[in-house]
C-alpha cells in the first residue's frame, strides 16, 4: 500500500484528497504544519511514497517547498505542490523549485488528482525497484560492490559513534581459474552461487554478504570484534572446504582464503583503509598456502 503525506492546514483540502483516494489503496498521513510533516516523511521503517504539499503554508521566507524537495528526494519521493494559482506564471516557479507536479486546489478535481497520483506512484515504484536491483549481484543474488561502497562509510561511522566493534572479511576462492578450466564457465558460475549460499547460512541477519569481485566475497560484520569475526570466518572457511559441489556428476571441492580487519583494533579511520588491511591479510593467507584466514 502506498503511503501519502498530506501537508495542509486546510481541513477541506484534506477531506477532498481522502475522498479522491480510496482507503484500501492508500495509507494517508497528514500534517497540518510544515515541520510536523518532516517527522512523517520517514518514521521508523516507514517511508512516504509521495508528498502533497499545500503551498499556502509557505511563509515569507519561502524555503519550505525546497526543504521538502531536498528531504524527499533523498528517498526518491516526489513532491506535488498544491496551490490556488491558476496562472502558469505563479506555479511554473514551483515546478522549477523541484516539485514534480502542480495541482489546483479550490476546487480539487478528484479524478485528475487520482490519475496523476497513480502515475507518480507507478514511477516511484519503478525507481525503488531499480534502486534495489542496482545493489544486487545478478549471478548470486547477494549484494554487490556498489552496495558495500555505499554502506561501509555509514557502518564504520556508526561503530565509531556508538563505540562498537566492526569487522570486514574478504574471501577469495583458491585456484578458481582451475574450476573454470576443468569444468567450464557455467559450472564455475554454479560454484559461485552455491558458495554464496554456504556463506550466507553461517551469518547472522545483521551481517551483510557482498560479491566483491569475480570470485571474491566480502562480509560486513557489525558489532563484531576481531575474535568474533575470526570465529565466523573460520566457520565459513571450514563449511566451504567440507562442502562437496556436484559438477559433471562428480564431486568437486574448493577452498577459500580469508583476510579480516577489525575496527577499532585495526586503526582504520577511513573505510578504504579497513578494506586495504583485509586485502593485505587475504594476500598473506594466499602466500602462506591458501585455505586459511589471517586476522592480525
Ligand atoms: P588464487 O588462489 O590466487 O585466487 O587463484 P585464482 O585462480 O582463484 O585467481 P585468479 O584471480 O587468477 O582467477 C580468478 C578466476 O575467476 C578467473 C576468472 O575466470 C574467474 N571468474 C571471475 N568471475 C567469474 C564469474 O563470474 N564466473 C566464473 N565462472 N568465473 C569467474
Ligand atoms: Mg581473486
Ligand atoms: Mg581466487
Amino acid at each position: 500500500m502506498s503511503r501519502i503525506l498530506i501537508v495542509s492546514a486546510d481541513e477541506n483540502v484534506a477531506d477532498e484528497i481522502r475522498k479522491a483516494l480510496p482507503d484500501e489503496m492508500y495509507d494517508l498521513v497528514r500534517s497540518t504544519d510544515v515541520d510536523g510533516g518532516f517527522e512523517h516523511l520517514e518514521s521508523g521503517d516507514e517511508r512516504c511514497d509521495l508528498v502533497l504539499y499545500d503551498h499556502r503554508l509557505t511563509t515569507s521566507e519561502g524555503s519550505e517547498l525546497g526543504r521538502y524537495v531536498d528531504r524527499a528526494s533523498a528517498i526518491d519521493t516526489p513532491v506535488v505542490v498544491m496551490s490556488e494559482a491558476t496562472e502558469s506564471v505563479d506555479w511554473v516557479p514551483l515546478l522549477n523549485a523541484g516539485a514534480i507536479d502542480h495541482l489546483l486546489i479550490d476546487p480539487i478535481e478528484a479524478d485528475v488528482l487520482a490519475a496523476r497520483i497513480g502515475v507518480l506512484l507507478r514511477l516511484k515504484e519503478r525507481i525503488d525497484q531499480l534502486r534495489a536491483e542496482a545493489v544486487i549481484d545478478e549471478l548470486t543474488g547477494v549484494h554487490n560492490r556498489r552496495y558495500l561502497d555505499e554502506q561501509l562509510g555509514a557502518r564504520l561511522g556508526e561503530a565509531a559513534r556508538y563505540e562498537m566493534p566492526f569487522s570486514i572479511g574478504l574471501l577469495d576462492i583458491d585456484h578458481f581459474k582451475l574450476v573454470n578450466d576443468a569444468h567450464g564457465h557455467l559450472a564455475g558460475d554454479r560454484v559461485l552461487q552455491e558458495t554464496a549460499s554456504i556463506i550466507r547460512k553461517q551469518m547472522r541477519k545483521e551481517d551483510v554478504l557482498v560479491r566483491y569481485g569475480g570470485e571474491e566475497f566480502a562480509v560486513m560484520l557489525p558489532q563484531t570484534d576481531r575474535l568474533g569475526s575470526a570465529i565466523l570466518c573460520e566457520r565459513i572457511r571450514e563449511a566451504i572446504a567440507e562442502h562437496s559441489f556436484d559438477i559433471d556428476a562428480k564431486s568437486l571441492r574448493i577452498t577459500v582464503s580469508v583476510g579480516v580487519a577489525s575496527y577499532p583494533l585495526d586503526d582504520a579511520a577511513e573505510p578504504e583503509q579497513l578494506v586495504a588491511i583485509s586485502d593485505k591479510r587475504l594476500y598473506q593467507a594466499k602466500e602462506a598456502g591458501r585455505n586459511q584466514s589471517v586476522f592480525e
